[in-house]
């Protein structure tokens, strides 16, 4: 009995085993062909996710730098920027939102985002977005962080406005910012020597990179006349960045840019060298560079180093 019993079970064991290998290749041959076939669809449609994806992010460049000059209006329309960082993310958070909806129309693509950054760089002329995105289309998905530098050069310089509010008497054109007296009673205020002779000053507006690099030819020819005709800007270790500009910073940690603030004067005395980072920060003294030019620069040793151009003290 207990034999045949036995016998009976491992008949019944083996089969069983035998069964569920069965079914159990069946599954995974069904399921390689499925998957097979579903790889060669995929790749089309990943290949157009992907695009979406890739449009999506070369987007942010244009988008960032609006968010940017947006922010630097607010700042030349009286308002105080206290962290240019946070408040352009909101921005550009905002502008994501509708661009989303764009997208959800045109790809049907639902695509979440969130600025996770707004950075200095290591050059001054770019800034740095970083965006998490969230996408899904189908049953395709991509999370992910998206970067996108975007460039400065062409927006508005924010430092003076950031430094000199625009009800204290400061204004622009298209080109030039002026000061009138408001920039000689700032450095009234910060005891600055002869401050009158910032009276009448005025700046270049819109940041250009200067293209005489290296800049110590600035002193050969005609350089420093076009320079200044030109109102272009300077890469500068000790100036501040665009994004610590519009928080009214005249010098940060990061790399950053100095630009010639334009002295209109007959007074020859020792005053503020007239380098913007100098005028809104450091405040150390130069001098004409040409006593007899009423538009002359007024410059310390080290920057007439860096640009090459003759100290005026040198000469007595
Ligand atoms: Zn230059
Ligand atoms: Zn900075």
């Amino acid at each position: 009995m207990n034999s045949i019993d036995n016998r009976g079970n491992i008949i019944t064991g083996t089969t069983a085993i035998l069964v569920v290998s069965l079914i159990l290749i069946v599954i995974f041959v069904v399921n390689s062909l499925n998957y097979i076939e579903s790889e060669n669809i995929d790749s089309i449609a990943s290949d157009n996710f992907k695009y979406i994806i890739d449009d999506y992010n070369k987007n942010l460049e244009q988008l960032g730098r609006d968010s940017i000059a947006e922010e630097t209006d607010k700042l030349y329309h009286a308002h105080k920027v206290k962290d240019s960082r946070k408040e352009i993310a909101k921005i550009l958070n905002g502008k994501l939102k509708d661009v989303n909806a764009e997208y959800r129309e045109k790809y049907g693509i639902d695509i979440r985002s969130e600025v996770v950054s707004v950075e200095s760089t290591d050059t001054p002329w770019k800034v740095l977005f970083k965006v998490r995105v969230k996408a899904d289309k189908d049953s395709q998905q991509f999370d992910g962080v998206l970067e996108s530098n975007s460039s400065i050069e062409g927006l508005n310089d924010p430092l003076p406005y950031a430094m000199i509010t625009a009800y204290n008497n400061i204004n622009h054109d298209d080109k030039t910012i002026y000061y009138f007296e408001s920039l000689a009673q700032y450095l009234l205020k910060h005891n600055a020597k002869s401050y009158e002779s910032y009276i009448l000053a005025s700046s270049p507006m819109i940041i250009k990179k200067c293209p005489y690099d290296p800049y110590v030819h600035h002193g050969d020819g005609n350089t420093l006349k076009e320079c200044l005709k030109n109102g272009y800007f300077h890469e500068s270790r000790d100036g501040s960045c665009y994004l610590c500009r519009l928080e009214g910073k005249g010098t940060c940690p990061h790399y950053g840019m100095e630009v010639f603030i334009h002295p209109h004067t007959l007074i020859t005395n020792e005053t503020v060298s007239c380098v913007d980072h100098v005028i809104f920060h450091d405040r150390y003294n130069g001098k004409k560079l040409d006593e007899n030019d009423i538009n002359s620069l007024i410059l310390d040793e080290s920057h007439c180093k860096k640009y090459g151009l003759v100290y005026n003290g040198q000469q007595g």
